[in-house]
């Protein structure tokens, strides 16, 4: 890699990168996938049982909030001890500064020489970043931790998107009774092409065929349809 000086550096225009790290877009496709599943096979279940009727659009209704709570909650609390745990951390590596700035610094300058550097440059990099405390803890904590104390990410963001994700999902198969469909095909139709198309959503992430995606999706989505349909048709038999 050349860096030209005369011009200011910028990593986007070197070559671009798929976001590896995830970014937003990946969670969300999965949680509405989630709820797009759970919601198809747990209204299919009520349809087999008891037919597309009042019951159908309140267990999809309840299966899309309960489902979406519970997304939520766990996204919360796996967030929340993860930042927690970070936090924690981080306290740990600002008492090591200011009880040891020595052997911090030999520290930084040792994960620079491993990166590398030689001695002496390590030693000035690793001296120049430890100047200003707020700044050598930033590094400390990027190098050690590999997170940026200032971006941890948030609880409630995290719990929110998820809900939402989940909610998007789960609406796809209740939405044809909440406009008044008297069976399951509207429904059915409807969440096979979702099916697909976050199927292929997924794969264009990951580098795979689209298409091969969104079929392995449609697939899954109407097994797991299909068995709840038909055990809901079995109990629906024996209980009536
Ligand atoms: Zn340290």
């Amino acid at each position: 890699m050349t860096i030209e000086l005369d011009r200011p550096y910028s990593p986007e225009r070197h070559h671009s990168h798929r976001d590896v790290t995830g970014g937003w877009l990946r969670p969300a496709v999965f949680g509405a996938m989630d709820g797009l599943v759970s919601n198809f096979a747990l209204i299919a279940g009520v349809v087999g049982a008891a037919g597309a009727g009042r019951g159908a659009v309140l267990a999809g209704f309840a299966g899309l909030i309960a489902g979406a709570c519970s997304m939520a909650a766990g996204e919360y609390t796996s967030v929340k001890s993860q930042t927690e745990l970070m936090r924690a951390e981080i306290a740990v590596e600002r008492r090591e500064l200011a009880r040891d700035p020595e052997g911090e610094l030999a520290e930084l300058t040792a994960i620079y020489r491993a990166r590398g550097l030689d001695a002496d440059l390590a030693a000035r990099v690793a001296a120049g970043l430890s100047a200003d405390p707020e700044q050598a803890l930033r590094v400390h904590v990027r190098e050690e931790l590999g997170v940026d104390p200032d971006d941890l990410p948030s609880p409630y963001l995290a719990a929110g998107s998820s809900f939402c994700a989940f909610a998007a999902g789960a609406v796809v198969p209740l939405a044809p009774f909440l406009f008044g469909a008297s069976g399951l095909a509207v429904a059915l139709v409807l969440s096979l092409v979702a099916l697909f198309v976050f199927g292929a959503a997924v794969a264009r992430m990951t580098a795979r065929p689209w298409w091969l995606g969104g079929l392995r999706q449609l697939a899954l989505g109407a097994g797991a349809a299909a068995v709840t349909f038909g055990l809901g048709h079995l109990l629906g038999v024996t209980v009536s």
